[in-house]
């Protein structure tokens, strides 16, 4: 086993800047509802952390059911309200842009927020943010752009179709990139004339925080956009069962999409989930091996592996198989691992103690599962959740570090000989949100494209998103699609006018 190089030093630590220090330092975060900025019904408050040195970062309100009641009733009224329903599509994008303009010019502030609060490398989180600007610009074209269409019927019968925002919406995310995932929720949302309740995930309350006082100042109106911070078994499954709400979104675990949809049953809400992902990774002999195994690095330790597409899975032709391993372990020395504020840092923390717990408990499940362990396989001995990057050897597709989203820098090899047993394996999985292959083959390539059972495939590449492109999952990764005009279905419905004529 392959000893990993001490951690970077943190010699050239960015000082966090007087925005977000003021930020943090202003006390409390309260909830949004209405307009206003209020506490928690209960008056409970919950604490947050950094997960680079486990210190308390924070604290904000813990709203419940009764929070929630508050802000169902607040964004009914304004989805009633002339003010946002009689509101132009023009107004709509114009109201999007300004979104986008206030997100570009608290970038700096929102990142460093982000980063403090999961870990993530200020230079990535800086990325992240650019990008949550970039979806509110997307959508701000799209709300001029989804409209009707007449129907060729019968002649003494006008027919056409309305397309119409789906009510309120309550979007439930996670803490691995929480305004992405909030930005591809609320902007469609938004550009479709639907309200919102937005709830961040307990470990990361803080960025939602910032966000919603932007979304005050670009000019959302009272009511059409609220955020309940607060823990999921309270104030995320009082949204997942509130009657009020027309539509819910959420990303995060399969375990928790699986309770919401239940939850949602109640009044057969619309729902999207994105969920988790055991992506198989397939490594063909004629492959450039230098590129795949650069990108499958990155594709297992992007934000430490905390990423719902993560190349868990590596299907390795055996003839190459012992020759990646070897490359790809040694490209896990050159990751610098250290301080998310440390502009050399490339992978940070895991994003809580909670994540740190579990991720090192698959240490352990690979190797009694008979796993070999090629590199890394412990926790990194400093303050705060860092592991190694760790790669698996001589995995069964049936072991559970080959079937259970670990969700860490963790990724595993399976050898195999034939292509028709690789993708056997690359599909026999739960999961279906992601691929990919590598091969310089092109009939390959496409022949892989069209038989995973993923809702992305990516040849000679890995982790591509576009704000264009439909991102979802088939099997129990997920339910529907976000990003790219597939999202706009989510947030409308279709309703079909029939008039008389004559
Ligand atoms: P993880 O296991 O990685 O923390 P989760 O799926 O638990 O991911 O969390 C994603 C989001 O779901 C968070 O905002 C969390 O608070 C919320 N959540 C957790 N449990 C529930 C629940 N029972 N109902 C609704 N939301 C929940
Ligand atoms: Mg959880």
């Amino acid at each position: 086993m392959d000893q990993q190089p001490p951690p970077a030093t943190t010699h050239a630590v960015q000082p966090i800047g007087a925005a977000a220090a003021s930020f943090l330092a202003a006390g409390p975060k309260k909830l949004l509802i209405d307009g206003a900025w209020c506490a928690a019904r209960s008056g409970k408050l919950f604490e947050t952390y950094n997960p680079a040195s486990g210190a308390v970062l924070g604290e904000a309100a813990s709203g419940d059911k009764a929070d929630v009641d508050a802000a169902v009733a607040a964004a009914r009224k304004a989805f009633d309200d002339p003010a946002w329903s009689g509101m132009s599509p023009h107004a709509r994008t114009r109201l999007l842009l300004r979104i986008a303009d206030r997100v570009e010019a608290n970038l700096e502030e929102l990142a460093q927020i982000e980063s403090l609060n999961n870990g993530t490398p200020l230079s990535l989180a800086r990325l992240m943010i650019a990008g949550v600007a970039e979806t509110f610009i997307y959508y701000a074209g799209w709300s001029t752009k989804i409209y009707g269409e007449t129907n060729p019927g019968t002649p003494d019968l006008l027919n056409y179709t309305l397309r119409q925002p789906v009510g309120v919406c309550g979007h439930i995310i996670p803490w691995n990139g929480p305004l992405t995932s909030a930005a591809w929720k609320i902007a469609p949302a938004l550009a479709m004339g639907n309200t919102v309740i937005l709830k961040p995930a307990e470990q990361t309350p803080l960025s939602a925080v910032r966000f919603a006082e932007l979304l005050i100042e670009a000019g959302v109106p009272d009511g059409v956009f609220n955020l309940i911070t607060g823990y999921g078994e309270t104030a995320g499954a009082a949204i997942a069962g509130h009657p009020g709400i027309d539509k819910v979104g959420f990303t995060g675990s399969t375990e928790v999409g699986k309770k919401i949809l239940i939850a949602s049953a109640g009044n057969l809400k619309r729902v999207t989930l994105e969920l988790g992902g055991k992506s198989p990774n397939i490594i063909y002999p004629d492959a450039d091996l230098d590129a795949a195994a650069a990108a499958t690095l990155m594709g297992f330790c992007f934000l430490s592996g905390q990423i719902c597409v993560a190349a868990s899975r590596v299907l390795v032709h055996r003839s190459v198989h012992d020759e990646f391993a070897h490359k790809l372990a040694e490209l896990t020395k050159t990751l610098v691992i250290g301080d998310p504020f440390d502009p050399a840092t490339t992978m940070g923390p895991l994003a809580s103690r909670e994540q740190f717990e579990r991720v090192k408990s698959y240490f352990h499940i690979g190797r009694a599962d008979g796993a070999r362990v090629v590199t890394g396989g412990a926790a990194i001995e400093r303050a705060g959740y860092f592991v190694q990057p760790t790669v698996f050897g001589d995995v069964d597709n049936a072991m559970r570090i080959a079937r259970e989203e670990v969700f860490g820098p963790v990724t595993t090899l399976i050898a195999f000989d034939t292509e028709e047993q690789a993708l056997r394996i690359a599909n026999d999985t739960d999961y279906g949100l992601a691929g990919a292959v590598w091969t310089r083959d092109l009939a390959t390539a496409h022949r892989n494209a069209r038989l995973l059972n993923a809702g992305t495939v990516w040849i000679n590449t890995y982790a591509h998103t576009d704000l264009i492109s439909p991102f979802g999952g088939l099997k129990q990764s997920g339910i529907g699609r976000e990003l790219g005009r597939h999202a706009l279905d989510a947030y409308t419905e279709v309703k079909s006018v029939f008039a008389k004529l004559g």
